[in-house]
């Protein structure tokens, strides 16, 4: 729980004062936990999402990372383990990782927008990004990332706030909530489109390092 909550939670006389996150949910700000969190999100019907998905992928990785990588929705292999980006795309991210130095147990948190699987990977509906940004902005809470790598379009308009391209996003530094954001391409485009998307992203990574050993 941040010092703000605290705070609040003296004022009116308790630490278990409940909170609401931006869809409205209740939120215990005294007990809201990551575990509690991913429990929630297993149970949760508030999308159609929920019909068809195998496992939800709530996230996973380490408090206070580094860097916290967010990105779109689980695909296939993460529909089938639970597990964020561990199909095609996320072995490759794990080598952009490697070359700076960070690792998935040491260094990050990865999560995504919406937790489940969209079917056939359709791009989420905006219904279903708002229907799942509450769990997103309460584990941001918890984890507190020193930054935000977001990775693709959809992860980067919404948390930037901005309707650009991702092309026009990236190359520049924003803030989500008071932490420092860095928005790229997703894995994805880059395996579909090396020649283009390649050198790009290595300067955003370079920005993510350097950021890292200016701000340690
Ligand atoms: N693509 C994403 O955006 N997230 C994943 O977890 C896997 C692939």
């Amino acid at each position: 729980m941040d010092l703000l909550n605290l705070a609040e939670d003296y004022l009116s006389g308790g630490v278990r004062q409940e909170h609401r996150d931006s869809t409205g949910s209740a939120v215990s700000g005294a007990e809201d936990s990551l575990e509690g969190i991913a429990k929630e999100i297993e149970a949760c019907r508030k999308c159609r999402l929920c019909e068809t998905r195998t496992k939800c992928v709530p996230g996973r990785g380490v408090r206070n990372p580094k860097v916290m990588i967010i990105g779109e929705a689980p695909g296939a292999d993460e529909d089938r383990s639970g597990v964020p980006f561990v199909g095609r795309a996320g072995q490759y991210m794990d080598k952009w990782m490697d070359a700076i130095e960070l690792s998935r147990d040491r260094d990050l948190f990865i999560g995504n927008i919406i937790k489940c699987r969209p079917p056939g990977n359709r791009d989420p509906f905006p219904d279903e990004i708002e229907a799942c940004r509450g769990y997103l902005e309460r584990q941001i809470r918890i984890i507190q990332p020193r930054l935000i790598l977001s990775v693709g379009r959809i992860a980067s308009q919404f948390l930037t706030g901005s309707p650009l391209g991702i092309g026009r996003l990236r190359g520049h530094m924003y803030e989500y909530r008071g932490i420092p954001l860095i928005p790229t391409y997703h894995p994805s485009g880059v395996l579909r489109n090396p020649g283009m998307y390649r050198k790009p992203v290595w300067e955003d990574l370079k920005a993510v390092k350097k950021f890292l050993s200016d701000n340690g």
